[in-house]
């Protein structure tokens, strides 16, 4: 069987992955299998550009196909951002907790106590002969001042849709509603005609 490398060592998104792909007829692998590996350089300005360049990377070193996706937060209020920056919006070793806070002294900052604003995740697939395969997903909402639920991670507890939060919602809801679900069906659906 084919074999396919999910460029990623986030047991979340692993989980999510394995399952969705269950019915494809590859071997899927992670980046796990392979021990001590080096890191992409996430130079791009989009998250298309960011997932690429990983699924490129771990795809020439590994000499396999692989598939990459990138995610973020995008704030009307704040033009966008952290988009693509989202994983280090309050600076390179910041956690969830410190990018929130910096989260909502931004919107301080720019004088509104909410503010529409989307997820948005990018998969790219490549294999060795140069074929590549794009997935794109978006989940629209609204960020408000505060916190609501302890499920989910990031973004989640200040990131509303509707009443409740991500962060309310059971991860089975998560995923057929989420930006990364979206990506993840959609790449399914490709890889499924990339196989025949
Ligand atoms: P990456 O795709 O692993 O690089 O994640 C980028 C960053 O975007 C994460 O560290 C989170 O801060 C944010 N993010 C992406 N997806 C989600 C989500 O589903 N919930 C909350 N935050 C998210």
């Amino acid at each position: 069987m084919k074999q396919i490398v999910l460029a990623t060592k986030n047991p979340g998104k692993l989980r999510e992955f394995k399952k969705a792909f269950e019915r494809l007829p590859f071997e899927i692998l992670s980046l796990e299998n392979f021990g001590e590996l080096p890191d992409a350089v996430e130079n791009g300005s989009t998250f298309i550009e960011n997932a690429r360049i990983k699924a490129r990377f771990f795809s020439e070193i590994l000499k396999l196909p692989c598939l990459a996706d990138d995610s973020g937060l995008e704030v009307d209020a704040l033009n966008g951002n952290p988009g693509i920056n989202s994983a280090r919006f309050a600076g390179f070793h910041a956690d969830d907790g410190t990018n929130n806070r910096f989260l909502l002294s931004e919107l301080d900052r720019v004088g509104v106590s909410e503010s529409k604003a989307d997820y948005r995740c990018a998969i790219v697939f490549v294999d060795l002969k140069g074929t590549e395969l794009i997935a794109e997903g978006k989940l629209d909402g609204v960020i408000k001042k505060i916190p609501r639920g302890s499920n989910g991670f990031g973004y989640d507890p200040y990131f509303y849709i509707g009443e409740k939060t991500v962060a309310e919602i059971s991860i089975e809801e998560k995923e057929k509603i989420s930006h990364r679900g979206q990506a993840i069906h959609k790449i399914v659906a490709l890889l499924e005609d990339y196989a025949k």
